[in-house]
């Protein structure tokens, strides 16, 4: 069992430090806000007084942080303290170019780096059944899966410096454009008189299938355990898909790929974001269609 520094006790990173925990590790934590740090303590976390003493003495070092800018800052802060051989990783979903520099710093530095952004959400990490997609060399990627697998349950590597990064902001692209699809279908089934069971029952096994039908349905009913019956609750956030497309888009104009689609769901979901719903889960983006309508 390894000694870990984790940095970054929020929603996420909270229950993936306790689940370490909970694997036998030795886990050290810091976070900026005091409820964090005392939360993750209660799990049996040992807090440090700052970022730089979190990773003295570790083996591996998690970051699981809000943006790029702080997953950049942070590890620019604490490299000169981290202990010669250790492996740093981090979970934050950030820009690919972020992520790319990141991984830079740590082998100036002389550390093995892997990025392993998640999907799951806080269900996922409570329960340690994320899914992690990795970027970095072989041989980092084999010191982090046994780590990795304490807190989820798929561990893929992607590929090299930023691919992790590169393959969550691809799947979420298709997430947000799908859940808007979905979402459409309904509206438009609702103003022709078709109810949601008999869309669902002809899509869900028809050619219109795909996740955000069968698994996050945004109609209350289909799916009992969608967020669509508790009101649209999180889940996910929209404000969080929000961000995520943003990373695409940037992503994507970076790299010179052409999404249509993917920059038309971002303005879909800011617009959503602006009229105060960004704390709804991204399914409630049927109410958006529903009242865009209305207002035509
Ligand atoms: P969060 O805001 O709850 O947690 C981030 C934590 O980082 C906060 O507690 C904050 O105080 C801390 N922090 C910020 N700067 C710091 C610094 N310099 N030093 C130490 N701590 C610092 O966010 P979250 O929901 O836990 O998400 C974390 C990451 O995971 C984000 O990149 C997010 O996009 C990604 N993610 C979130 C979800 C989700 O459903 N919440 C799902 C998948 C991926």
């Amino acid at each position: 069992m390894a000694n870990i520094a984790f940095i970054g006790l929020g929603n996420m990173g909270g229950p993936m430090a306790a689940n370490l925990v909970k694997a036998g590790h030795k886990v050290t934590g810091f976070d900026l806000v005091t409820a964090s740090r005392e939360a993750a303590a209660a799990e049996g976390v040992a807090i440090a007084a700052t970022a730089a003493d979190c990773v003295k003495g570790a083996a591996v070092v998690i970051t699981m942080l809000p943006a790029g800018k702080h997953v950049v800052g942070v590890w620019t802060e604490i490299l000169t303290s981290v202990a010669p051989g250790a492996l740093m990783i981090d979970c934050s979903t950030i820009d690919v170019a972020s992520a790319r520099q990141a991984h830079a710093l740590a082998a100036k530095a002389g550390f093995a780096a892997v990025d392993a952004p998640v999907s799951g959400g806080v269900g996922g990490a409570k329960a340690a059944t994320l899914t992690f997609m990795a970027g970095g060399d072989d041989k980092a990627f084999a010191a982090a899966k046994p780590v990795l697998e304490a807190m989820g349950k798929k561990i893929v590597h992607c590929g090299e410096a930023g691919a992790g990064q590169a393959a969550k902001i691809c799947n979420n692209m298709i997430l947000g454009i799908s859940m808007i699809g979905v979402s459409e279908a309904f509206a438009l089934a609702e103003k022709l008189g078709l109810s949601h069971q008999a869309l669902f029952d002809v899509a869900s096994t028809s050619s219109g299938q795909c996740w955000s039908l069968t698994s996050y349905c945004p109609v209350p009913g289909p799916v009992p355990t969608s967020p669509a019956n508790n009101d649209y609750k999180p889940g996910f956030a929209a404000a969080l898909m929000l961000k995520d497309l943003r990373l695409s888009q940037e992503a994507a104009k970076a790299a010179g790929a052409a999404t249509p689609l993917g920059a038309h769901a971002e303005a879909i979901y800011a617009a959503f974001e602006q009229a105060g719903h960004g704390g709804v889960d991204f399914s409630g983006i049927i109410n958006h269609l529903r009242a865009l309508a209305g207002s035509r």
